[in-house]
């Protein structure tokens, strides 16, 4: 399954935070299969998702970057082991 991978952002804490991609600001990292596209793996729609630039390069690699891996979404974690 091709995948393009992104990250939920907390949106109450948006104002408090300067422009740029604080780590603090993740709620968590999701996988969203490339067709069609609108939802992540564990269901939620994808549109306010920010889209990250990594993308796997393999079956064997993680499927999110290692410094995002503390926001690992379970549920998508478990849909794309069982893929
Ligand atoms: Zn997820």
């Amino acid at each position: 399954m091709e995948i393009m991978v992104v990250q939920e952002l907390r949106k109450e804490l948006s104002e408090d935070f300067g422009p740029g991609d604080p780590l603090a600001r993740i709620k968590a990292v999701h996988a969203v299969p490339l067709e069609p596209g609108d939802r992540t793996l564990c269901g939620t729609p994808a549109d306010d998702m920010e889209r990250l630039a990594y993308q796997p390069s393999g079956p064997d690699v993680p499927w999110l970057p290692p410094n995002k891996q503390d926001w690992e979404c379970s549920t998508c974690a478990d849909a794309l082991r069982a893929a």
